[in-house]
């Protein structure tokens, strides 16, 4: 091999590759991470809106239980290197951390690039050095890493780590490559799908309501048998194409089955009223402007965007007089503003998701190093793997959990 030498290639400077190449080089070893993207962290900088929401303060078993999908292969990772740790973690190198509602944590100063800047920092400090290359193959001889092929040529190594990300927001240079690596050396990667990701309905009534955001509305999401998968009260919005926002985004991470079309949604738009008490609050409007049309006495009760598709769902014609509005017209509205209910007809791309669903088999990875069983001293961390989560910043600890157990093990 002609170019550069040294113990152990990171390929990909996000949270998981920027975690383990620290981790790697404080134990005493030479690592060099190639980063495609102008800078590291170029996801990481815009997790939790620009705020990085980056753990959960929570145990091992409630992070578990916030994995849908293959959480048994976590365990170790997590009690290896768990929440707490990444908040004592952060906090060592200078980043205050708060922890805020459902125990998301960020940081004091709401600024994600604190974080990675923090992990420049200690990379720096332990002696990572970060190349700005693409890398193209991982090299193997007799069923072992050799070394690694890039932009920049070749580097010779007896361990590598594949911590790409998923194929999710590509801008930020996920696009997939470690997955494509992964499947030349022989490993299988499951299915990908969008998790986390804005959903596409082909009710007009959306699209009408483009731009229109609810606040203090409870979702719930319902699966073919009309069972509850998922209930929350929060924030989301119409969009032309369907419903996205905090609420719809945390819904689609429950969405498991490929055919999304037997899933659907409602809204109650007045969580805070049971029925009894949200007719009597009707019943007060249209007291108050007993003079009027339905079509003009329901500005207290709804946002402007949403008051002619109510009418429209109500059935009650918009010119009836409110004071002749009877009991069971007034109940079917009732029943519209506590269950208004929008048909989901699938999600938006995979590149729009915050994250990727699938990935490399973790069946073929050993949970405790995550080093690959069928390829000596290949490793995987992070978003490559097949293993989400729920928001809450339980996606960042993976990537932490991961990259730091692979960090010890490179
Ligand atoms: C908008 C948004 C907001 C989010 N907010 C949160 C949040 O607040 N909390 C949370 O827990 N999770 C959040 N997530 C999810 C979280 O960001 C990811 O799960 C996490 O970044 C995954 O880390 P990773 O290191 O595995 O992959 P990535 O962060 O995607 O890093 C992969 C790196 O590999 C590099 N790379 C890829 N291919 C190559 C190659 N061939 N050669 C060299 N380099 C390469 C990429 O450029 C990239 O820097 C958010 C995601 C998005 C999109």
């Amino acid at each position: 091999m002609n170019g550069k030498k040294t113990d152990a290639v990171v390929i990909g400077g996000g949270a998981a590759g920027m975690m383990a190449a620290a981790t790697a080089a404080r134990r005493g070893k030479k690592v060099i991470l190639l980063e495609h993207e102008a800078f590291c962290g170029k996801k990481l900088r815009i997790t939790g809106k620009g705020h990085c929401n980056v753990c959960n303060q929570c145990d091992v078993k409630t992070f578990l239980q916030n994995v849908p999908v293959n959480p048994k292969f976590l365990y170790a990772a997590l009690n290896r290197f768990p929440p707490a740790d990444t908040i004592a973690f952060f906090e060592s190198l200078g980043v205050p951390l708060k922890t805020e509602r459902g125990n998301r944590v960020f940081p004091v100063s709401d600024n994600a690039h604190d974080i990675a800047r923090a992990l420049e920092n200690e990379m720096r400090a332990a002696g990572v050095r970060v190349c700005r290359e693409n890398a193209e193959a991982v090299l193997t001889e007799s069923g072992a890493v050799c070394g690694v092929k890039s932009s920049g040529g070749t580097i010779a190594c007896a361990s590598a780590l594949i911590a790409t990300g998923g194929v999710s927001y590509p801008l930020t240079g996920s696009t997939g490559d470690g997955l494509r690596m992964a499947r030349a050396l022989g490993h299988t990667v499951t299915p990908l799908r969008p998790s986390l990701v804005p959903l596409t309905s082909d009710d007009p009534d959306c699209a009408e309501m483009q731009g229109f955001s609810l606040k203090n509305v409870t979702l719930t999401l319902f699966d073919r048998q009309h069972r509850v998968l998922y209930r929350e009260l929060g924030e989301m919005m119409f969009a032309h194409f369907g419903v996205t926002g905090p609420l719809v985004l945390s819904a689609s991470a429950h969405m498991r089955s490929a055919d999304l079309a037997p899933y659907s949604l409602e809204i109650d738009l007045k969580p805070g009223l049971d029925e009894k008490k949200l007719d009597a609050r009707i019943l007060r409007d249209f007291e108050k402007y007993h003079n009027r049309d339905f079509s003009n006495a329901l500005g207290d009760l709804a946002g402007r965007a949403m008051i002619p598709i109510l009418i429209r769902r109500s059935g009650i014609p918009p010119e009836t007089k409110v004071n002749s509005i009877t009991r069971a017209q007034r109940q079917r509205l009732v029943s519209l503003f506590k269950a208004f209910p929008i048909a989901i007809t699938g999600t938006r791309p995979i590149g729009e998701a915050i994250v990727t669903s699938g990935g490399v088999n973790v069946g073929e990875i050993n949970p405790r190093s995550m080093e690959s069983k069928m390829v000596q001293g290949l490793f995987f961390a992070g978003e490559v793997l097949d293993v989400d989560a729920y928001t809450g910043g339980f996606n960042l600890q993976i990537a932490w959990s991961t990259g730091r157990l692979a960090g010890e093990h490179l």
